[in-house]
């Protein structure tokens, strides 16, 4: 037999989604891939059931529902403080991983050099690796997870073509202020680098933090595909629903590269979650309420349980230093934790350039009880998890 391909014969499966399996196994409370274990917006839902009986059940036009688009397009204006174009300006995407691989594809050429700060979400490694593209790492440095301005430029002098941008952060919780998002809109402009962004937690950012929009900043929307989706906003994880937004020749672009890829989002999940896009400013102060509640309950828990862990500025993501347990592997850690506490975590290796095997994350978007009861179980970490 002829060898398979080449370009994925590096892959491993995704840490974070295998854990979910490893939670299962177990009978683990998985906080280990951020998902709600709570139902999303019930508008959303009788709309969707509605729609089973009207349709539409075939494709919608490739790169997007018209209203879904204009939908969208009138919320982002409103958050953005500039007014998208929906017939120009987006693309429609199975979820922001189609989005974020579709803009890798539109930007960058195999052996293009892309800077990534690390901690990453794990997608990105995953996305140079299919795209051809060579990652420049640039380290976000703990506790507040600040970037270096001299490090980051050394990494533009190399000429990357395109700089990955997840804010608010995943693993990390990072929100970049208005100050550092214009040194890297510096850069981008001084070295004519694009920025693609993944601001799936827009609307998680706790106070006294704010999100912006590096599109926003002047000169930027010109070089920024601003990837995100709908999953975290209206919790519908599921539904995979995403989106680039970008300016109108990059999107002319990524609308071909998407309709090979996957023709289209599912046409009655956009229509039914276009209730959602509608919503009001209060669903939006709701839902950050929810959250801030959320991860006051889980970081109390865990300060009573006392093992250092990161405060975040933004999504729903904590990660625990485990240095006390003295594990060689953190994978190894996160397996012996789901089946002897009963709560699944992901190694934070999986998020880190270097060498780093004394995290692990833990998410906290899970109804209080859910909470509580994986609390509860931590509670007996220190003890069940000697070595
Ligand atoms: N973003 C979520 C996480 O980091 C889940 C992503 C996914 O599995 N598609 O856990």
């Amino acid at each position: 037999m002829q060898k398979l391909s080449e370009r994925t014969a590096g892959f491993t499966d995704s840490v974070i989604r295998r854990m979910t399996r490893v939670s299962l196994q177990y009978n683990a409370v998985n906080l280990s891939q951020g998902f709600p274990d709570f139902d999303p917006p019930k508008e959303i839902l009788d709309r969707l059931a509605e729609i089973a009986a009207s349709g539409p059940h075939q494709y919608s036009i490739t790169w997007g529902a018209q209203n879904f688009r204009e939908a969208l397009a009138e919320k982002q204006s409103r958050l953005m403080g500039k007014t998208v174009d929906p017939n120009g300006e987006i693309v429609v995407t199975c979820g922001s991983t189609e989005a974020m691989m579709a803009a890798m594809m539109t930007v960058t050429n195999p052996g293009d050099k892309v800077v990534v700060f690390s901690p990453f979400y794990e997608n990105y490694g995953a996305d140079a690796i299919l795209s051809g593209a060579q990652p420049i790492y640039v380290p976000l440095n703990p506790p507040k997870f600040n970037f270096n301005a001299d490090e980051l430029e050394a990494a533009f002098k190399l000429h990357p073509k395109a700089l990955i941008l997840c804010n608010p952060s995943n693993p990390c919780g990072k929100v970049f202020s208005r100050e550092e998002l214009e040194v890297i809109a510096d850069l981008a402009k001084k070295y004519d680098v694009y920025i693609i962004t993944d601001e799936v937690y827009e609307h998680i950012v706790y106070a006294p933090h704010k999100h912006t929009y590096i599109a926003a900043l002047p000169g930027m929307f010109e070089r920024t595909l601003s990837c995100s989706s709908l999953s975290k906003t209206y919790s519908i994880t599921g539904w995979r629903l995403g989106y680039i937004i970008a300016p109108p020749e990059v999107i002319e672009r990524a609308k071909k590269v998407h309709d090979f890829l996957t023709v289209g989002a599912a046409a009655p999940l956009q229509e039914a979650a276009i209730v959602g896009l509608k919503f009001g400013d209060d669903y939006y102060a709701d839902l950050l309420r929810k959250y801030t509640e959320k991860r006051e309950l889980f970081l109390k828990g865990l300060s009573q349980i006392g093992i250092p862990y990161t405060e975040p500025e933004g999504a729903y993501y904590v990660l625990l230093d485990i240095s006390e347990f003295g594990y060689e592997s953190d994978l190894a850690f996160c397996e012996k934790l789901a089946q002897e506490v009963g709560v699944g975590a992901v190694p934070g290796s999986s998020f880190f350039k270097h060498d780093v095997r004394h995290l692990i994350r833990l998410h906290f978007a899970k109804r209080n009880e859910t909470l509580n009861e994986a609390l509860n179980r931590l509670e007996y970490m220190r003890k069940k998890m000697k070595i």
